[in-house]
C-alpha cells in the first residue's frame, strides 16, 4: 500500500490532519471507498444502539451552517471541503467541516486588539481541545517523551484526558487537555517559540506584579501565558479568570524549569 494510503487510513481513525485527510480522499478513490465503509459500519452500529437515522438531518445541518449570505463566500473552501466529505458519505467528516467553521469563525470574530502572542494559545484550544474530538486512549504515550514529566506537575484536581502533539492554523503543539472540578476543559498549550516571541517584550499584563504569568481578556475563554527559553506556555479554560491564571501559576515555574532543559 503507497504511503499515503497508510497515513490515510491512520487519519481515518485519529483525525490529527483532517486537512490533509480531505486533501488525500479527493484524490484516491481506494481511500474514499475506505472511508465510506467504515462510515457505513459505524452508522449501522449507531443504528443499532439508538434506531436515529441520522442521514436528512447532517444534510440540514450542513446547509444551515453554510446558508448566511456573506459567510458563504469566506468560508467557500470549508463548504467545497463539507460537500465533498457529504458526497463521500462520512458523517464524522461534517461535524468536522462545521467545526471548521465554527473555529474559522471565532477567530473571525476575535477583536483585533487581542494579542498575536494570545492569539496562538487560543488557536490551539479552540481547535484542538473545543471543536476536535482527539483519540482518548494512549494519553501520555502520544507525548514526546522529552515532555512527558510536564504530566507529574498537573494539580491532582484536574484529570489529564489527553496528551498529544496536534497542529492549529500551521504550528505544531504539545498539548494536555485536562478536565476540571466541573468537567470543563481545560488546555495546557506549549508552543515553540518564533521570530522573537515572547511575553517580556509584549504589552500584556501580569496577573500580578512581578509575577512570570500574563494573561489577557479574550472572547469567550480564560487564557494565561508564561515563558521558557525556548518555549512558550498557554492554559486555555471556560474557567473562571481567577481558577484559570491560579493553574498557570502553579504550573509556570516547574514546567518553565522542565522546558528549559529541553531546549
Ligand atoms: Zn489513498
Ligand atoms: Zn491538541
Amino acid at each position: 500500500m503507497n504511503p499515503d494510503c497508510e497515513r490515510a487510513l491512520l487519519e481515518m481513525d485519529t483525525l490529527a490532519d483532517p486537512e490533509w485527510l480531505q486533501g488525500h480522499l479527493a484524490g484516491c478513490a481506494t481511500c474514499r471507498a475506505e472511508a465510506a465503509l467504515r462510515e457505513r459500519v459505524r452508522v449501522g452500529l449507531q443504528r443499532a444502539v439508538r434506531a436515529t437515522p441520522v442521514d436528512a438531518r447532517m444534510e440540514s445541518r450542513v446547509r444551515v451552517a453554510m446558508a448566511p449570505p456573506g459567510f458563504r463566500s469566506r468560508w467557500q473552501p470549508y463548504a467545497a471541503a463539507a460537500a465533498l466529505l457529504m458526497a463521500v458519505g462520512s458523517y464524522w467528516a461534517v461535524p468536522w467541516a462545521q467545526n471548521q467553521i465554527r473555529e474559522s469563525a471565532y477567530f473571525g470574530a476575535l477583536p483585533a486588539g487581542v494579542s498575536r502572542l494570545m492569539r496562538v494559545g487560543l488557536s490551539d484550544h479552540v481547535h484542538c481541545a473545543a471543536f476536535r474530538k482527539w483519540p482518548k486512549q494512549g494519553t501520555e504515550h502520544a507525548l514526546p517523551a522529552a515532555f512527558r514529566p510536564v504530566l507529574t506537575h498537573i494539580p491532582a484536581n484536574y484529570r489529564v484526558v489527553s496528551a498529544h502533539e496536534c497542529k492549529a492554523r500551521g504550528r505544531s503543539f504539545v498539548h494536555l487537555v485536562m478536565r476540571d472540578a466541573k468537567d470543563g476543559l481545560v488546555s495546557l498549550v506549549i508552543a515553540r517559540k518564533q521570530d522573537g516571541e515572547t511575553f517580556g517584550n509584549s504589552p500584556l499584563r501580569r496577573v500580578a506584579a512581578g509575577a512570570t504569568v500574563f494573561h489577557e481578556d479574550v472572547p469567550r475563554f480564560q487564557i494565561a501565558g508564561f515563558e521558557a527559553d525556548a518555549f512558550l506556555v498557554f492554559v486555555v479554560s471556560e474557567m473562571d479568570a481567577a481558577a484559570n491564571q491560579q493553574l498557570a501559576v502553579t504550573v509556570a515555574g516547574p514546567v518553565t524549569a522542565l522546558l528549559n532543559t529541553i531546549g
